[in-house]
C-alpha cells in the first residue's frame, strides 16, 4: 500500500546516517522527499492508514531510539529554489540547508543572516526551532512563513502569528510542518558579511566539539530569573544576553563536576560541557544516562531542571 503511494519510500532505514549524532535505530519506514508535493502526500497517506509520521531536516536536533521508530520519517529535501525576490527578500524552501541560504543571501549582499554562520540543519528546522546564537534568531528577519497545519491546511503565517519564543514557535508548539518561508533582510558589504560568517564558523571549530558526532547543546539555556539569589550572584560574571539574560547550561553542568564524564563511548565534552559526544559507537541508551545524570546533578546542586534542547525521537 505505502509503496504504491510513495514510490520512494524504503523499508527499516538505519537512521543513524541520517543524523549528526551518527546514532539511531531504523525507521519502520523512509521516504527522502525532494518535493512539496511529495512531502504532502507521504503525510496524508500516513495519515489515513493511520501510520504515525515524523518530518524531519538535517537532523542536527535529534537522538533517536536504538529500537528505531516506528511509522514512516520523512526527510525534508526539497532545497531549492532560493530566490531573491523584491525589496530584498529571500524565499527558501524548509529542505534548504541554512547554511546555503546563508551564502545565498551574502552573495547578493544581503545582511541579516550571517550571525548563523556554521548553524547545522535545514531552514525549516531552524524556524520551527527559532535556532539562535550570537545574539540572534531566525525570527529577527522572518516575514512569512507558509506551512501545513494538523488538518492539512495550507497556511500562510507573518512573523507575529508564528508565535516565536525562546527555541520555540507555533510550529514546534502544534507540531505544523514548515513548506517555506521568506525573510527581509538589509543590503550590506558582502566582504564584511563573509568576514561575520567566517567568525562564527572559526569561533564553533575552536570552542564546540566537532571532531566528534553530536547535536549541538543538549539543554537549553538558564534564564537568571529562574535562578535562586544565591546562585544569580554565584554565576553573575558567567551571564550572556542571548537573547535574554541567561546562565549557559554548561556551567552548571562543569560545576556539578561532570564534566568529562563517560557512559559506554558517550562522553559530556570536555570543550563544551553542554554538549554530549559520540566517541564512536554510542548509544541512545548511554547518552540518555548522561542525561540523567545532569538532570539529577544539577537539580540537586541547583534546585533547576535543565530543560532539553535536543530532542529524543522513540
Ligand atoms: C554542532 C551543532 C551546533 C548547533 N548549534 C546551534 C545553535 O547555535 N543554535 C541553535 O539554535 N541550534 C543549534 N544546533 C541545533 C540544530 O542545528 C538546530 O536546532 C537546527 O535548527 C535543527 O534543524 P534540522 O533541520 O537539523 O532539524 P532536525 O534535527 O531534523 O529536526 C529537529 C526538529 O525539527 C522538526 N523539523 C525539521 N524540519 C521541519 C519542518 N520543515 N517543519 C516542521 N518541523 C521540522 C523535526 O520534526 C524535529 O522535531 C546545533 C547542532 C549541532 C549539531
Amino acid at each position: 500500500m505505502l509503496k504504491k503511494e510513495l514510490p520512494g519510500v524504503k523499508k527499516q532505514v538505519p537512521l543513524a546516517a541520517h543524523t549528526t549524532f551518527n546514532i539511531g535505530g531504523p525507521a519502520e519506514y523512509f521516504l527522502p522527499a525532494t518535493t512539496q508535493k511529495e512531502i504532502l502526500r507521504a503525510i496524508k497517506t500516513a495519515k489515513k492508514i493511520k501510520l504515525p509520521v515524523f518530518v524531519m531536516g538535517g537532523g542536527s536536533n535529534l537522538l533517536v531510539s536504538d529500537s528505531g521508530v516506528r511509522g514512516l520519517v520523512v526527510k525534508n529535501q526539497v532545497t531549492s529554489p532560493v530566490v531573491l525576490k523584491k525589496n530584498n527578500v529571500v524565499e527558501a524552501p524548509a529542505g534548504a540547508v541554512l547554511g546555503k541560504v546563508i551564502d545565498f543571501s551574502i552573495s547578493k549582499s544581503l545582511q541579516g543572516l550571517e550571525w548563523a554562520g556554521g548553524l547545522p540543519g535545514t531552514f525549516g528546522g531552524g524556524i520551527r526551532g527559532n535556532a539562535g546564537a550570537f545574539g540572534g534568531e531566525m525570527k529577527d528577519t522572518i516575514v512569512s512563513v507558509r506551512a501545513l497545519d494538523d488538518q492539512f491546511n495550507l497556511r500562510k503565517l507573518s512573523n507575529g502569528e508564528s508565535g516565536f519564543s525562546y527555541r520555540s514557535s507555533i510550529f514546534k508548539r502544534k507540531n505544523w510542518v514548515v513548506l517555506s518561508a521568506q525573510v527581509k533582510l538589509k543590503k550590506g558589504n558582502k566582504k564584511k558579511l563573509k568576514e561575520i560568517s567566517n567568525s562564527r564558523k572559526d569561533y564553533r571549530k575552536e570552542k564546540h566539539p566537532l571532531e566528534y558526532p553530536n547535536a549541538g547543546s543538549v539543554f537549553k539555556n538558564v534564564a537568571v530569573k529562574d535562578l535562586a539569589p544565591i546562585f544569580q550572584s554565584e554565576f553573575a560574571d558567567k551571564v550572556k544576553q542571548d537573547p535574554f539574560p541567561i546562565v549557559p547550561a554548561a556551567w552548571f553542568i562543569i560545576g556539578a563536576g561532570l564534566a568529562g564524564k563517560k557512559v559506554g563511548r558517550a562522553q559530556i565534552s570536555q570543550k563544551h560541557s553542554n554538549y554530549i559526544v559520540n566517541l564512536g559507537g554510542a548509544k541512545a541508551k548511554d547518552v540518555l544516562a548522561l542525561i540523567d545524570m545532569v538532570k539529577n546533578n544539577v537539580k540537586n546542586k541547583y534546585g533547576i531542571v535543565l530543560e532539553m534542547e535536543v530532542q529524543y525521537l522513540e
